[in-house]
């Protein structure tokens, strides 16, 4: 064994999602090790779009304000339209700040992003990092694992020691595979190829382009033109039964496919590949000690923006669970919550970008109605990013906002979450603060519940929900509400059952 410890935590793979956890996770104090079979970050992009709940998450990990800096805010939705350039639906979008405090769309290059969650990790002491290392081999022992790994540029073999196992090792993960091969599959499974574009100073044509995103519904050639900003754009282009699949790597190709918008004048190619884009959920996220977020759990295609995103809402998900398990505070049954909760959740996110797929691959303007609801005469299709409810796990059943993702409020000119930094948060508007915090003092410290009295947008808000208190969860999903003291205790005493504290 190269390492005599063992580490409370394992996180095998330092994608955006692996990086994630390790941010939210390190606060709370365990030891984390990160196992990453790459040693630099991956030069090339896959996601360019991340949406304002996920913004939301960065600033529970004291990141959003560098990452503003590397991103751009979007405002114009995405437009499908037909072979005439007709706007057909349009996946809304607006310049107001959106209910998570944040603007709703960012743009951004991935290895701007990846670099400051890495830098990120540079906060903490109890996160070591072994990059270059591919993990080949889990052993389970009673209540820990073994994890050895090779260097990817010797044949050095080392073993590390964990108590919890997380995979965040991607579309192929070997953590998911020793949970389970079974899969579900939604039956998408087609090749795109994508290129990226570093787009020349002054090129008057990319200047005339859109800078929002474009899916082109057409069975001859379905295709995505995105915008990541003033410097870089992205083409995704169906590939066809009847292309070549070298042929389409070629210039000149790339060149003939890109020639109605822009020419080797306007930019340069900064790469061209294939990928298979999927539109699945593994069956099994959890055994014993092993679990799996991000593209190891789930994968969809990438027509909404919203993969990585799922992703990095599994490890909001996860990271409060698992802390509250190491210390001791809660059994591990707590984290099949996270994978029932999480489940349901990314499948409606699956299954409307797997419609957006269909649209996009048919032009049929008759698939507007019946998913999106909406007639193309009115020329009112459009529709937004969906905000569905947990499946069963932490929260009291009900209807939504119950097991629904909260608004995040503005107190003081700060953002409300800022308070109560990835902890639960009770919101009240009928003076229990001062008679929560006096009777129930051991309660409120043993969930680090923070008591925030309303302002008048949380008063508003409470009204709408017809409740005097809201008791919000670390990654900001609603718990439950309740309008008065005894509702209140009732309501702490479930999420003590709820989450079986000991
Ligand atoms: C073309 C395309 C465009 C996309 N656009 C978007 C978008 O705009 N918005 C969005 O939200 N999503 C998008 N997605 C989806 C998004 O890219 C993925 O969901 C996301 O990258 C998954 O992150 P992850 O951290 O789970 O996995 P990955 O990014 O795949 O990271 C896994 C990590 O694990 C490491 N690893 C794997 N195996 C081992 C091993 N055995 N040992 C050690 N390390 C290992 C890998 O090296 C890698 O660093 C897109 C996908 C594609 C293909």
């Amino acid at each position: 064994m190269d390492e005599n410890r063992t580490f409370d935590v394992i996180i095998v793979g330092l994608g955006p999602v692996g990086a994630v956890v390790a941010n939210l996770l390190a606060p709370f104090n365990v030891s984390i090790l990160i196992i990453e079979k790459n040693k630099i970050i991956h030069p090339t992009p896959r996601a360019i779009h991340f949406d304002g709940e996920v913004m939301r998450i960065f600033q529970n990990i004291g990141l959003a304000n560098l990452i503003k800096k590397i991103a751009r805010p979007s405002f114009q939705g995405m437009h499908f339209v037909d072979k005439n350039d007709k706007t057909l639906l349009v996946r809304n979008a607006n310049k107001v700040i959106s209910d998570q405090g944040w603007y709703n769309n960012w743009y951004f290059f991935q290895p701007e992003l990846e670099n400051i969650l890495r830098n990120g990790l540079n906060r903490f002491n109890n996160v070591s990092l072994r990059l270059g290392e591919n993990l080949i081999k889990i052993k389970n022992l009673k209540n820990k694992s073994i994890l050895t790994t090779h260097t990817t540029d010797s044949t050095i073999k080392k073993s590390y020691l964990g108590k919890w196992i997380i995979g965040c090792d991607g579309a192929k993960s070997l953590i998911s595979k020793k949970i389970s091969k079974k899969v579900t599959d939604f039956g998408f499974d087609e090749k795109w190829l994508v290129i990226d574009l570093n787009i020349k100073k002054n090129s008057v044509r990319a200047n005339k382009l859109p800078n929002y995103t474009v899916q082109h519904c057409d069975e001859i050639r379905p295709m995505t033109r995105c915008c990541i900003n003033s410097s870089k754009r992205r083409w995704e282009i169906k590939i066809l039964p009847s292309d070549d699949l070298k042929e389409v790597l070629h210039k000149k190709y790339l060149w003939s496919i890109l020639s109605p918008w822009l020419t080797s004048d306007d930019a340069e190619i900064e790469r061209a590949q294939i990928y298979t884009f999927h539109s699945i959920i593994k069956k099994k996220w959890r055994k014993n000690n092993l679990v799996i977020a991000g593209d190891s759990a789930h994968q969809s295609p990438p027509f909404l923006g919203q993969g990585l995103c799922a992703g990095i809402r599994d490890a909001s998900s996860l990271a409060w669970r698992l802390a509250a398990i190491i210390k001791g505070k809660t059994d591990a049954s707590l984290l099949d919550s996270y994978v029932n909760e999480r489940k349901k959740h990314v499948l409606e996110f699956i299954k409307l970008a797997t419609r957006c797929g269909e649209l996009i691959n048919t032009g049929k303007k008759s698939l507007i109605k019946k998913y999106f609801n909406s007639s193309v005469k009115e020329n009112k299709a459009s529709f937004n990013y969906p905000k569905p409810q947990l499946g069963k796990g932490i929260w009291k059943y009900g209807k939504i906002p119950l097991g629904q993702i909260t608004p995040q409020f503005f107190f003081k000119n700060k953002l409300l979450d800022e308070k109560a930094i990835y902890k639960f948060i009770l919101l009240e508007n009928c003076k229990l603060k001062k008679i929560l915090q006096y009777q129930d003092k051991k309660l409120l410290e043993e969930f680090g519940i923070v008591i925030i009295s309303a302002n008048k947008e949380i008063n508003l808000w409470l009204k709408t929900i017809n409740a005097c208190v809201a008791l919000i969860r670390p990654d900001r999903y609603l718990y439950g509400i309740a309008n008065d003291y005894s509702s209140t205790k009732k309501l702490l005493h479930s999420l003590r059952l709820k989450l079986k504290y000991k």
